[in-house]
């Protein structure tokens, strides 16, 4: 009797809201996504949500649109508005549900009293165990062009991964490779001894970097001709590079470049299992014979002839951060993905694998100062254009240095962080506020941007010595004139700051970005024990592995090793 009592009471319920509610279309908005606003357009029926269509929006290509696309689906099979944010994508998740909200208080209904289905979008249940040639663990940039070289060469390949998404701390970064003797360089400026020269400054292994440089170019070239992976017509002059050699894919961010890996993949026909999170790695007798990993909850074992590790690095993971360098504590911020936790150096370090510089931990120099995202309208400095200063107004350290010198010298200056000042024209020229326009107008909406007419106006702003700021513009640019930084000895061209506004500043602060130590390997991509015999069965790519970038990696010579050692790891674990 009871139960009959509260299903009238349901049935009640629903027929109040529903005569409430207005059937049709409804547009709704949600703030504080992670490039502004996500409009949402949702299809009411009887009370109930009917579809949801996600109109235009900047979010993170990769990474915010599938997380949408994912509540969406749970939103659609439930009929609920309460889904949790997606981990990784927390802003896009949180602005998506807001929008929806938004749409369904326009329709008239309550959230809260939406009668839920009870269905959930779940995949579908895994088996209890798989068997393969090789197995991927990890499916950013390197464990994906890993995955691709074993299947070419004709193995079974799996590739797991823990996340929701594809695309790791590779997709978040500017995607830029660095490559000496490339096409858009002018032959003889460079060459793969001089990209040694500038590696071997950092005190990585010579042998790994000689590999490094030497495959390179091959490796960009296989991205344009293999991969189809569009490039940009200009090249970026990164930190502590003696040449400009980093070629830049299309829009300048990696969403080019992972977006068209993932085609690779999926029309080679690699098994990919996301929201897999490896747990352990099986020995028998000695030889890495695959992992255990979970999935909603159920353990699934992965047999494997090989595995490849590609798990990237530990910026997200604050214990171990803190284990290897207390100074890389909780206050810093990170630009990486919250994937990053080291889980590939857990695994291999757990079955005797070694590891090297592990505490070396790299800071990007100029992040957000509130969020600790890379910001892309700050490679206006790698265009050579604009002057950092601190808070005094003066220049502090060789703006092209490379990132551990600069940040250092960031966090000794007041506030510990910079500002970067630029003009009209270096923002013509350079294209930053088109090419990272979601960004740009962020930065504007939140001050942490500011464009102004004059010098003085940008330094109150801030907050900046204006009187100091006059003289250090006057100063370099009469240094551009002379043809020498007399002060930092700035490589690269000097481009003076014009005398008329308007004029650009933007502050940021160093945040953890790459960590260059983890697990030893060779120049095969074998993973060596602590002995320095190879562990059998095991292999390893990326910013999981170290004693490639020695105490400091060079901008865009990540994406130049995880290409570089994954295609070299997927061929040899495919043998
Ligand atoms: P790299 O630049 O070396 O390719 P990325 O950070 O781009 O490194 O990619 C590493 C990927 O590995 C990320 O997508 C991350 O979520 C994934 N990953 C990390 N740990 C695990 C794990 N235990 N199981 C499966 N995938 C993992």
């Amino acid at each position: 009797m009871k139960k009959i009592l509260c299903l009238m009471l349901a049935l009640m319920m629903v027929m109040s809201f529903s005569a409430f509610a207005e059937d049709g279309t409804f547009t709704g908005v949600g703030e504080g996504g992670k490039a502004g606003n996500v409009s949402v357009e949702v299809t009411v029926e009887g009370g109930a949500i009917k579809d949801i269509n996600i109109l235009e929006n900047e979010e993170t290509e990769g990474l915010g649109d599938v997380a949408m696309e994912d509540l969406k689906q749970q939103m659609l099979t439930g009929n609920t508005v309460d889904v949790e944010a997606v981990t990784g994508a927390t802003l896009s998740s949180t602005a998506f549900i807001a929008a929806v909200k938004d749409a369904l208080s326009q329709a008239g209904i309550d959230p809260e009293s939406l009668v839920a289905t009870g269905e959930t979008a779940e995949a579908a249940e895994l088996e209890d165990a798989y068997d393969c040639d090789v197995l991927v663990i990890g499916a950013g940039g390197a464990g994906m062009a890993a995955a691709i070289k074993a299947k070419e060469a004709g193995a079974n390949v799996i590739l797991i991964e823990k996340m929701n998404n594809i695309g790791g701390n590779t997709l978040l970064s500017g995607g830029e490779i660095a490559a000496p003797g490339n096409w858009l360089q002018q032959e003889g400026v460079d060459s793969v001894e001089q990209m040694e020269a500038d590696l071997a400054k950092a005190g990585g292994n010579p042998e790994l970097d000689h590999v490094l440089a030497s495959n390179a170019l091959n490796a960009a070239e296989w991205l344009r001709d293999d991969v189809n992976v569009e490039f940009e017509d200009y090249m970026l002059f990164f930190g502590g590079h003696s040449v400009e050699r980093s070629l830049v894919p299309k829009g300048a961010t990696a969403v080019e470049l992972v977006n068209k890996l993932w085609a690779k993949v999926q029309d080679l026909g690699v098994t990919v299992f996301t929201n897999t999170r490896a747990t352990e790695l099986m020995v028998e007798d000695g030889k890495v014979v695959g992992a255990k990993a979970e999935n909603n909850g159920k353990t699934v074992e992965f047999r494997a002839k090989n595995v490849v590790l590609t798990t990237g690095g530990f910026g997200s993971n604050v214990e171990m951060r803190k284990a290897n360098d207390p100074a890389m504590d909780e206050k810093i911020l990170s630009t990486n993905t919250v994937g990053s936790t080291g889980d590939g150096i857990t695994m291999a370090t757990a079955i005797g694998a070694d590891t090297v510089d592990m505490q070396y931990i790299q800071t990007y120099p100029t992040c957000d100062a509130e969020t600790g995202a890379l910001l892309y309208v700050a490679d206006v400095r790698l265009d050579s254009y604009g002057v950092l200063v601190n808070k005094e107004g003066k220049r502090f350290v060789e703006e092209l240095e490379a990132r551990n010198v600069i940040s250092k010298a960031v966090t000794e200056q007041t506030g510990a962080c910079s500002y970067l000042f630029w003009d009209e024209d270096a923002m013509q020229k350079s294209g930053v506020a088109e090419t990272h326009k979601a960004e740009y107008e962020d930065l504007l909406a939140r001050g942490q941007l500011v464009k102004a007419d004059t010098l003085e106006a940008c330094c109150e702003h801030f907050g900046v010595d204006a009187e100091n700021l006059k003289q250090t513009v006057a100063d370099w640019n009469q240094y551009c004139a002379d043809g020498e930084d007399k002060e930092f000895n700035k490589r690269g061209d000097l481009i003076p700051i014009a005398e008329e506004g308007p004029y650009y500043m933007l502050v940021s602060k160093p945040a953890i970005h790459h960590t260059m130590g983890g697990i030893v390997i060779d120049t095969d991509a074998h993973v060596l024990d602590t002995d320095g015999n190879v562990i059998p069965g095991l292999y390893a790519a990326g910013e999981v592995t170290g004693g490639i970038h020695g105490n400091n990696r060079l901008g865009s010579c990540a994406i130049a090793d995880i290409i570089v050692f994954g295609r070299i790891a997927g061929e040899n674990a495919a043998k």
